[in-house]
């Protein structure tokens, strides 16, 4: 009988995360457990938006930096940890246990998004001008983009404030709102308008929150807590940028914010799913002790489902957002990774609180859990960064163009 030889089928997923990287999570969630929840407790210490007090605040980012705990979405040159997006999820969903964890470690929202596009994307000097202050802790920044209708939203081509070139300058006009921060925020990424074309007719600027020409006109009340410095609208009028502060190049003002977004997406999801982790967390520790006709909560085969599907839809953003940090990790775009993850761990995010509430019964729609915090926190993410819908739409695009290839497994070398 013809014996046929068989090629050797090699192992090539790998699910496992480094040492080095188990090590700092742990190191991670130790300063969260015994730092952050205790002051997260202590409703004292927080501030009247349901942020972190800035004392407190203060007093535990300098605990963090000692413990080389910093800004772990920079390069060490840049004053972070030198984490790979991979190594990122890992810890931002270990950092984010705690609704206060992100901002102690100085890689919240909006700071670590405009962190890394200042990181990949600005010159030797404007990195040590616009970056190196924030990477350090001094100041806060902001993202200016969305307007109003008839303005920019989802779609960016809609976009009405201009920069108009006079001299060296750029003088801008328009109105901006939702900007996450921008009271308070010292420096600013600004998107405007250069030209009419859609696709290079807009620019990135940095500006100072000092430069005369802008204003605050109103922070904009919203359903839920708010980040440091509320999100706000803002009015140009005659704002002066001179040209060495355009990120990037005229016209390339998309690209700009494709840079940040499809990390800063990605670098949500991570923390998101540390609060749907703790949301779990909460409603378990519940289910467990709490009785009523004759068996505990957690014996109840409709609880255990309820926490059960949790679970699995926790993995699943999980799985979609290691898959696009590997996919940035080897240098690719991952826009439908990221839009993916976007969609899944957005809606998980409500899903997750909203049965934990249901779980802990009145005392989860109380203040005494933070599940109400995160409830209504929830809302926005499937809004921020892209609404659901838009990306789905991107979805759509990718199917429409690869068909049934959509699915298809990369083959390795
Ligand atoms: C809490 C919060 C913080 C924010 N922070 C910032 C910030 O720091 N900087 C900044 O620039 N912006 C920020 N934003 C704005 C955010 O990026 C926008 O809300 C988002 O891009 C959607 O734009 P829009 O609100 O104008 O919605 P619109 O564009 O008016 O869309 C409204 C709705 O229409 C639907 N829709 C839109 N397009 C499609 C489509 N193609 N197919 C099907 N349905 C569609 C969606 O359901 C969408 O929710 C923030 C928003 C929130 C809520």
């Amino acid at each position: 009988m013809e014996v046929t030889s068989f090629p050797t089928y090699r192992i090539d997923l790998d699910f496992t995360i480094s040492p080095e990287i188990a090590v700092l999570r742990d190191r991670i969630a130790r300063f969260v457990d015994q730092d952050v929840l205790p002051v997260e407790a202590d409703r004292s210490a927080w501030d009247p938006h349901e942020n972190i007090g800035d004392e407190a605040l203060q007093t535990l980012r300098q605990k963090a930096r000692q413990e080389g705990l910093w800004c772990l979405q920079l390069s060490p040159e840049a004053g972070g940890l030198g984490l790979t997006k991979v190594g990122m999820a890992v810890c931002y969903e270990a950092m984010n246990r705690s609704i206060f964890g992100p901002v102690v470690f100085n890689s919240a929202a909006p700071d670590d998004g405009n962190m890394m596009v200042l990181e990949k994307l600005g010159t030797a000097g404007q990195k040590a001008r616009w970056l190196a202050p924030i990477a350090d802790g001094a100041v806060r920044s902001a993202f200016a983009m969305t307007e109003p209708a008839p303005g920019s939203g989802s779609d960016p081509g809609m976009m009405q404030t201009w920069a108009r070139r006079n001299g060296d300058d750029y003088v801008i006009e328009g109105t901006k709102w939702f900007i996450t921060g921008a009271e308070g925020a010292a420096h600013f990424i600004l998107i405007a308008r250069t030209s009419d074309d859609t696709r290079r007719g807009h620019t990135a600027f940095l500006f100072h929150r000092d430069d005369p020409g802008w204003e605050i006109i109103r922070r904009i009340p919203i359903m839920g807590p708010e980040e440091h410095g509320g999100h706000c609208e803002l009015k140009f009028n005659g704002l002066r940028i001179p040209k060495e502060n355009i990120l990037l190049e005229e016209g390339r003002g998309l690209k700009v914010t494709q840079t940040p977004l499809g990390p800063a997406r990605i670098t949500h999801c991570m923390r998101w799913l540390g609060l749907a982790k703790r949301c779990v967390e909460i409603a378990s520790e519940y289910a467990v002790r709490r009785e009523g006709f004759g068996m505990r909560l957690a014996e109840r085969e409709s609880v255990q489902m309820m926490l059960g599907d949790l679970a699995m839809q926790i993995e699943v953003g999980r799985m979609l957002v290691m898959k696009a940090a590997w996919e940035i990790d080897r240098g690719g775009f991952a826009q439908r990774e990221v839009s993916m993850a976007k969609i899944q761990v957005a809606n998980l995010l409500s899903k997750a609180a909203d049965v934990a509430i249901q779980i802990n019964g009145a005392r989860g729609y109380s203040k005494d859990t933070i599940l109400e915090w995160i409830y209504r926190y929830a809302r926005q993410a499937r809004l921020v960064d892209g609404a659901d819908e838009v990306h789905k739409m991107v979805l759509n695009r990718y199917l429409e163009k690869e068909g049934k290839d959509f699915w298809h497994w990369e083959v390795g070398e």
